[in-house]
């Protein structure tokens, strides 16, 4: 078990740009925290600092309150996986994942049982003869996982440990990973650039866009409040619809006015935060995810209640995707995407009526990008 804590962290490599910026965080004993965010955002970079592997420019990394150092990574307090499985070329996959054991002086049967239900766990069986170079992508990466999974460090850190495995395989190791996480008292961080593995496996999520730290929160505040424009559309797949719209008082109500798909007549309470926040009369983005948008069914058509609530595009685009389906509108400066169940098809460059759910709507401020709430 580990507490970690990063102070303003900042790493630069060339003296000039900061790949990663006044970074805090504090992590708890026993946590699963995930660091996401796309490639290049220095995700590897924090990992490898927290690891002792990397120098910090300037703040400081703490496990235990004690300074971080290579030697803990050494003395097996740390066990990483990293992205480029970093295998010992010359051994078998036997001994790569026999190895921290032999150092460690643990008996060879009990490292022969331990080495065979990682093995096992991990689908490596038939190769544990074998030498990395004659192994696949996925199989190292396995290995190099394998390796990890055979100690009980303080903290198990992993830098994209699934990212060349195919998607069977990829979904087997996400519950073999939170399996491990439950049954052992490490602290864990996880680095992935996929949304779907941080939004299943992650207690606490960072994410990260250009070395900085977006949000931090649990994955559910993360897909029902994101803190700006960017995790809002980070988060979320098919990702959330943003579209520009004016903020009007019409008599006592206040509505959505869009470029080209009509107007929605808000109810209370977004009408007051809008109110309230001094968003009359200016341009906001509103942010509506495509399971939080329906279209009108033929019995709606009349619904004068609903009337002020609908708005129109053009279908373009129609995908089935087994139990769910999307349909993709256009208006001359909008797109559209709404994801509904069910398999009916809908005629293409037809009109298409459509609402939303607006207790789940989203706005940001179109200059600062951040919620507004
Ligand atoms: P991520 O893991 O999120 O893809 P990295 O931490 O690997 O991102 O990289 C962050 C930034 O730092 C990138 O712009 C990358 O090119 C740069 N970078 C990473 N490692 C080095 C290095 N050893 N020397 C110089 N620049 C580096
Ligand atoms: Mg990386």
């Amino acid at each position: 078990m580990a507490k970690l804590v990063l102070d303003r962290v900042s790493k630069q490599y060339d003296g000039k740009n900061f790949v990663v910026e006044n970074f805090n965080l504090e992590i708890d004993r026993k946590e699963f925290v995930i660091f996401v965010g796309p490639s290049g955002c220095g995700k590897s970079t924090v990992l490898r600092m927290i690891a002792g592997l990397e120098e910090i420019t300037t703040g400081g990394i703490y496990i235990d309150e004690r300074p971080v150092s290579g030697k803990m990574a050494a003395r097996g307090d740390i066990a990483m996986v990293f992205q480029n499985y970093a295998l010992y070329p010359h051994m078998s996959v036997y001994d790569n994942i026999a190895y921290s054991l032999k150092i460690k002086g643990v008996p060879k049967k009990e490292i022969r049982e331990r080495v065979a239900r990682v093995a096992h766990i991990l689908e490596l069986e038939a190769v544990l003869k074998k030498k990395p170079s004659q192994l696949s992508g996925g199989q190292k990466q396995r290995v190099a996982m394998g390796r990890a999974m055979i100690r009980t460090p303080k903290l198990f850190l992993m830098d994209e440990p699934l990212s060349n495995l195919d998607a069977k395989l990829r979904t087997q190791m996400r519950k073999e990973i939170s399996k491990l996480y439950r049954d052992s008292s490490s602290t864990f961080i996880y680095v992935t650039h996929d949304q779907i593995e941080a939004m299943t496996l992650g207690t606490k999520i960072v994410v990260l866009n250009h070395g900085q730290i977006q949000q931090i929160a649990t994955p559910r505040e993360l897909y029902e409040s994101p803190a700006n424009l960017f995790v809002a559309g980070f988060i979320g797949s098919p990702q959330m619809n943003f579209w520009k719209a004016r903020v009007e008082q019409d008599q006592k109500r206040v509505k959505l006015v869009f470029d080209d798909m009509g107007e929605f007549v808000l109810s209370e309470p977004k009408a007051q935060l809008l109110r309230s926040r001094g968003w009359l009369g200016r341009q906001i983005i509103v942010g509506v995810r495509p399971e939080n948008l329906r279209v009108m069914k033929p019995e709606e058509a009349d619904h004068r209640e609903l009337e002020e609530k609908w708005l129109y595009a053009v279908a373009k685009v129609f995908e089935m995707d087994g139990a769910v389906s999307y349909l993709h509108l256009e208006s001359v400066h909008d797109k559209i995407t709404i994801c509904m169940k069910g398999q009916k098809v809908y005629d293409i460059d037809q009109i298409v009526s459509f609402t939303f759910d607006e207790t789940k709507i989203h706005f940001f401020d179109p200059e600062t990008e951040e919620a507004i709430r």
